[in-house]
């Protein structure tokens, strides 16, 4: 935290002015200090894409290299500060951001290299998926990312080439001790093991190598319904869901239940993915285009079009804070308990109404079989049942945000205390998890290999996982 202008590390003991002069002098990359730098670099500095999760950091450091994240993490750990990595600044609660802590920021760490003759594409530790997906598409490439093209680790490409760790070929670490470690099948396997599915628990990654695959034209685009339509169109979500599996993962259907301008209440948006020609995806699909969508926007497109931002992706300017939740949809999917679930939105509406406006509950149908079939213990991610991703994404402006995390968490109890399993899906959590429910049978390893590679608990921000020992921890805050 600062203290008149001064940052403080400890019970209102000061960091020395020579530490921040030799940490500035041991780094390339730019140093944005509280109190020091002008006010619109500082705040552009520690800005998030969740407005509720910006916090005040007391340094932000832009590192350029390797060498700058070593000497960060020897800074902090010399001068006993609180540290965070922030890369594409997209984390659902506050797991990029520090309270008068050091950020290690990669943001301007975005070179990519691409190898078509082994299908492969490194690229550096701040990359957005745009950097990716921009250079692949020219070549005929694509690989697995989120569905909006700033982040993301599961996609439409999920259901045919499974996660993007189940992607992931090599990477390259720092690890809390300054060391820069080749993490791989052959190197560091481990650690390998460690980081696809733990996060941030193990070290900052500096560079990330994916396998890549031929990509053609998709179909793609929104279909909107009435509220009328409502009863009908979760009639259908079984079916489709179906036909996912059905598809070899080549399509994917992604429904939200929200409230656009104009609309009396809650009603379904959703939007079509088909790897493969027009004809055959609107034959699978034929069922929603059937039921009469009021607006229909699918079209053959790239495949990088698909993830841009679109004005619902982003949300409106005014209503930046985001609350999130989400809870595994057990198979088959559960209709009467999506009714309830709309029904609690609905009224959550009722009650905000401005507020809240484009908040939104919604589901992934795709296949999962490709994810799944991968043993649980195979990397550290656990939450691998197949199990429908259902999230509540609570967008507001940012006026009453306890009363809103309130109303997140009882729509989406709704479907938890109905569902079998506890896993969660990290991405969409809001932090407060139990960090062992996370990790399921994974967590004890999780714990060993922690010891390893951070044994004094410098990464702990993002589902920090206690070294194995005395030392637990519960839950981190969320907003
Ligand atoms: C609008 C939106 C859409 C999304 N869509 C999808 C989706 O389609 N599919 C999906 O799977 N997820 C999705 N997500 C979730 C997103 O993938 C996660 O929140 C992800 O962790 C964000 O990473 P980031 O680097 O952008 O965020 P940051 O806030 O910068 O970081 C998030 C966490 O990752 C750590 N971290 C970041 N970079 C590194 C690094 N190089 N080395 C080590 N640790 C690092 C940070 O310390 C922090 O703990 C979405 C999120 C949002 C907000």
């Amino acid at each position: 935290m600062t203290c008149n202008g001064r940052i403080v590390i400890q019970k209102g003991v000061p960091l020395p002015e020579a530490a921040l002069a030799n940490l500035k002098a041991s780094v390339k990359g730019e140093v944005v200090i509280k109190g020091e730098a002008d006010e619109v670099i500082y705040r552009a500095a520690i800005d998030r894409w969740n407005k509720a999760g910006i916090q005040e950091a007391g340094i932000v450091v832009f590192v350029d290299s390797e060498q700058d994240v070593v000497a960060c993490l020897k800074f902090v750990q010399e001068y006993d500060m609180d540290v965070t990595i922030a890369s594409g600044r997209h984390s659902y609660y506050k797991a990029s951001s520090t309270k008068g802590g050091l950020v290690i920021d990669l943001g301007r760490m975005r070179k990519v290299s691409i190898d078509k003759k082994s299908m492969k594409i490194t690229a550096q530790g701040g990359c957005k998926v745009v950097d990716l997906e921009t250079p692949l598409q020219k070549q005929g490439l694509s690989a697995v990312f989120g569905t909006i093209n700033d982040t993301g680790g599961s996609g439409y490409l999920t259901g045919q080439h499974g996660l993007i760790i189940d992607n992931l070929l090599a990477a390259k670490v720092v690890t809390a001790d300054g060391s820069v470690l080749e993490a791989s099948h052959e190197q560091n396997p481990d650690l390998f093991w460690g980081i696809r599915g733990g996060g941030s628990n193990f070290g900052v990654v500096t560079e990330f190598t994916y396998r890549t695959h031929n990509q053609g034209k998709v179909f793609f685009g929104p279909l909107v319904f009435t509220p009328d339509k409502n009863h009908r169109f979760l009639q259908l979500v079984e079916p489709m869901r179906q036909a996912t599996e059905a598809s070899n993962g080549k399509l994917a259907v992604f429904v939200s239940f929200t409230k656009v301008l104009g609309m009396p209440s809650v009603h379904p948006v959703c939007i079509i993915f088909y790897d493969g020609t027009e004809e055959e995806a609107r034959q699978i699909t034929a069922p929603l285009f059937e039921l009469g969508p009021a607006k229909a926007m699918a079209v053959m497109r790239d495949y990088a079009e698909c993830t841009a931002p679109t004005p619902m992706s982003e949300g409106p300017p005014t209503h930046q804070h985001y609350s999130a939740s989400n809870s595994p949809l057990n198979l088959p999917v559960d209709t009467a308990l999506l009714e309830e679930m709309i029904a609690a939105l609905d009224r959550m509406f009722e009650k905000y109404g401005d507020v809240v406006t484009a908040s939104r509950l919604f589901f992934e149908l795709r296949s999962y079989a490709k994810s799944a079939n991968i043993d649980p213990s195979a990397t550290a991610l656990r939450a691998r049942a197949p199990a429908v991703l259902l999230a509540m994404e609570g967008r507001h402006d940012g006026s009453i945000p306890s009363k809103i995390r309130t109303e997140v968490q009882a729509i989406i109890e709704i479907a938890r205390s109905k569902q079998k399993g506890r896993f969660i899906n990290a991405n969409i959590g809001d932090g407060s998890e139990k960090v062992a429910d996370m990790f399921g049978g994974n967590y004890e390893s999780l714990r060993q290999l922690k010891k390893k590679y951070d044994p004094g608990f410098v990464f702990n921000k993002w589902y920090p996982i206690p070294p194995a020992g005395d030392c637990s921890v519960q839950s981190i805050e969320s907003e």
